[in-house]
């Protein structure tokens, strides 16, 4: 779809915490989802009003609705103006903390919004999407030219790629994965580039060279052992060698791993000895802790996203991560979350990632802080 004209989503199936939900809130796009409705019976050009803070969808709006519609649209227009106040200004509490306030693109194409909103780099590329609505692997060129278009444009900014992260809901044909009975705890990520690596050495090898055009970071999904990250390490340096061979220049990035199993928390002590930095990805680190599938809308009254479990390994991963001189993050959903700023920034998280449309109201409560 061409994404400047979708104004909204509104869909049968799929939980907040989908791929779906996600990409609209990158959008900044109302996003209805489980709504009970039939789709067969409402035909195309009918109009509708998508209340995204309501949760509400009306078809066929009578007048009184429609100018509720455009009064309550342009209330939130004044309200993002005076979020604009806050372009160029410093991520700082009032005592002078400082937080890193990044964004979370899936595309090329998502770097408009990134620019638009402030945002001060790049917390989470997520890679895969330029393996996704292709019928085949995209080549190191391709990847190569994307990453390198995305480190010019955020300049001496940081931009963390995240390593390709296929599988449980993002399936892609031409990988040919088997279906499973339970993709989530499946095939995926680093799962399928430890065990086909002549695909990660591709992605690697991309990375890498684009890695003299900023300021890059590369980022690990899914690990869940130390001997997982020292697998990776030794694919890149047999990579670099095959560069070095080749005579073609790459740079020197950070690599730091996604916190998002139960079992990567827990030991992130030792973890923290091996990489640079962490960025904990609490979508999938609440399903996995509260075993709770975060594409089963059923399960969207058991998903306590402020359950004190995950609170807890959020504070366990950022502690263990300073004790070693490393830095800790959120990427996940929950870093924009404002009820919990405030307890990110006590427990000492050095940055958040968050959609484009949340940078300046998260910028906006990190000022307000003490
Ligand atoms: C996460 O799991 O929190 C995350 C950021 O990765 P994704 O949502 O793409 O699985
Ligand atoms: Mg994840």
């Amino acid at each position: 779809m061409d994404k400047d004209k979708v104004l909204a989503f509104v869909t049968v199936h799929g939980s907040t915490n989908s791929h779906t939900a996600i990409l609209a809130r990158m959008m900044n796009i109302p996003a209805l989802i489980g709504v009970p409705m039939d789709p067969e019976k409402i035909t195309n050009g009918t109009m509708a009003v998508v209340d995204g803070f309501a949760g509400e969808v009306i078809f066929n709006p009578d007048e009184t609705e429609s100018s509720r519609a455009r009064k309550r649209i342009r209330e939130e227009q004044e309200k993002a103006e005076l979020l604009r106040q806050l372009k160029n200004k410093e991520t700082v509490t009032k005592s002078g903390r400082k937080v890193h306030l990044y964004a979370n693109i899936g595309n090329v194409g998502d770097l408009g919004y990134v620019l638009e909103n402030d945002a001060e780099g790049i917390g989470l590329f997520r890679s895969e999407f330029l393996y996704l609505g292709r019928d085949n692997f995209p080549t190191e060129e391709e990847q190569f030219t994307a990453y390198k278009q995305v480190l010019q444009t955020m300049g001496n900014k940081k931009v963390i790629i995240r390593t390709m992260d296929i599988g449980a809901d993002k399936k892609v044909d031409y990988f040919h994965l088997a279906p499973e009975e339970n993709p989530a705890l499946g095939y995926r990520a680093i799962r399928i580039c430890l065990t086909q690596p002549e695909i990660f050495r591709t992605q690697l090898r991309a990375l890498f060279r684009a890695s003299c055009y900023g300021n890059l970071a590369i980022m690990y999904p899914m690990i869940t052992s130390v001997e997982e990250v020292q697998k990776i390490y030794k694919i890149v340096d047999a990579v670099k060698k095959e560069l070095a061979a080749e005579d073609i220049p790459y740079g020197n990035p950070e690599q730091g791993i996604m916190i998002e199993t139960p079992a990567a928390a827990v030991i992130s002590d030792e973890l923290a000895q091996q990489v640079d930095f962490f960025s904990i990805g609490t979508n999938d680190l609440t399903q996995y802790t509260l075993a709770v599938d975060r594409q089963n809308d059923k399960l969207d009254a058991f998903c306590n996203t402020h359950h004190p479990a995950i609170l807890r390994l959020i504070r366990l991963v950022t502690e263990n991560a300073h004790k070693y001189g490393k830095w800790a993050g959120i990427c996940g959903e929950l870093g924009a979350d404002l009820t919990l700023t405030e307890e990110f920034v006590k427990m000492g998280l050095d940055e958040l990632s968050v959609s484009p449309s949340m940078i300046l109201k998260v910028r906006d409560r990190i000022r307000n802080l003490d």
